[in-house]
């Protein structure tokens, strides 16, 4: 559904950009087969000028883009996740948690991979998460969940069963659910007097700053900054009173929310704040330079692949992310150009990448077949991944970096 509005304050929004026609950037497909009916919506994002919310106007249907067959097990994925979601748990729990028998409910809870941090120390706790699968998974975990989606209804359930919860966390989940409003309405419902909301996830400053522009597809509905997350927020009564930046998934901000007027601003708050006035995230000027950047980085980016093959060289891609499907497709690359994706996710192997139509491949097809040069779509895990690849370095393998400026390295 195209919105001509903002899905958080309701004032009419234009998009500043489009990044053409899009599929959904997880729908990986099995067969040649699927290609004809493959779906494919307008990715156009929008900053609203009057709540400073950074959106995507045209949202496919969630059956479209949850599927079954691709379900993401949170603590499977990656031990440097783990061990930040430890360490966010134990801070929390020594800041916010000193009370007795404190509550903490999470939203997008998946696996368990947060709260088991908790439900190992004995704290009452409670996941809320859509998908059953996944749930089950949790309960398996040891940690206690509920199915299902949460709102302003299923937030007073909960209120009246557990009491008030003192700490609220959604770690990259704000982005993904479209109705911020009403999530927002829910954690004042839950939340005691004195409650804290712990949000964390990709943050608009850091894409503005390295032009990330594949941080935007179907799922990632918002990108946040504190400005908005206090617009949006302040809705239900609740602002931000701390931040913390970190260096996952390409930038993440992670927001400390009460009630208005409860906790005191932290220094961190207030320089955070500065910088993302400095730059210039309230303003319509710093959205039309973005886009000229975006269309700088596709224009290099396809001229120095079409070159490179031009001039014999062979050209892979590495990490199927769902990122790299927006770069993909916005820049028009075909398995001419790029003869394959090395990906380490079996369910991804063995498929074609939405939309460009690469194939998907283990890394022993990059081991054996390796390509002059590689399209680093994973950039966000560079250092990792070229401590890993220093065999095929050594023997001339050359990066390209995708986002900002197309680097060679
Ligand atoms: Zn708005």
């Amino acid at each position: 559904m195209r919105h001509e509005r903002c899905r958080i304050c309701a004032q009419p929004i234009r998009p500043f950009m489009s990044l053409g026609r899009q599929p959904i950037g997880n729908a990986f497909l099995k067969s040649p087969a699927d290609f004809a009916k493959e779906y494919f919506f307008e990715l156009a994002p929008a900053h609203c000028a009057h709540c400073a919310t950074f959106q995507i106007v045209e949202i496919p249907a969630p059956e479209q883009m949850f599927h079954d067959h691709y379900a993401y097990f949170a603590t499977t994925a990656s031990t440097v996740m783990t061990a930040h979601f430890a360490r966010m748990a134990e801070e929390a729990t020594a800041r916010f948690l000193a009370g007795p028998d404190p509550f903490v409910v999470e939203i997008g809870s998946n696996d368990g991979i947060t709260l088991r941090n908790f439900a190992h120390k004995g704290i009452r706790h409670l996941g809320v998460e859509p998908s059953a699968n996944v749930a089950e998974a949790a309960r398996a975990n040891g940690v206690a969940t509920l199915t299902a989606f949460f709102n302003p209804e299923t937030a007073r359930a909960i209120r009246a069963q557990h009491g008030p919860a003192d700490l609220f966390i959604a770690t990259n989940t704000m982005h993904h659910i479209e109705d911020t409003n009403g999530v927002a309405e829910g954690v004042a419902a839950l939340l005691g007097p004195e409650g804290v909301m712990i949000s964390e996830d990709p943050y608009l400053g850091d894409m503005i700053e390295i032009g990330a522009y594949d941080q935007i597809y179907a799922e990632h509905m918002y990108i946040w900054s504190i400005t908005a997350m206090n617009n949006a927020f302040g809705r239900a009564g609740l602002e931000v009173f701390d931040v913390a930046r970190n260096r996952h998934h390409g930038g993440c901000m992670r927001y400390h929310l009460g009630r208005k007027g409860v906790h005191a601003p932290t220094d961190a708050y207030r320089e955070a704040l500065a910088h993302e006035n400095a730059l210039g995230l309230h303003r319509p000027e710093t959205f039309e330079r973005f886009r000229a950047d975006c269309e700088r980085a596709r224009a290099r980016l396809t001229e120095l692949v079409r070159d490179l093959r031009a001039k014999g060289k062979t050209v892979a891609g590495y990490g199927a992310t769902a990122k790299s499907a927006t770069i993909l497709n916005w820049c028009g690359l075909s398995p001419d150009d790029i003869a394959y994706i090395s990906d380490t996710t079996p369910a991804k192997q063995h498929s074609f990448a939405p939309g460009s139509h690469i194939p998907v491949v283990p890394p022993q097809r990059f081991a054996q077949d390796p390509p002059d040069f590689a399209v680093l779509f994973a950039w966000n895990h560079f250092a990792e991944i070229e401590a890993k690849e220093q065999a095929w370095r050594a023997k001339g393998g050359q990066w390209i970096l995708p986002i900002k400026g197309v680097q060679v390295v």
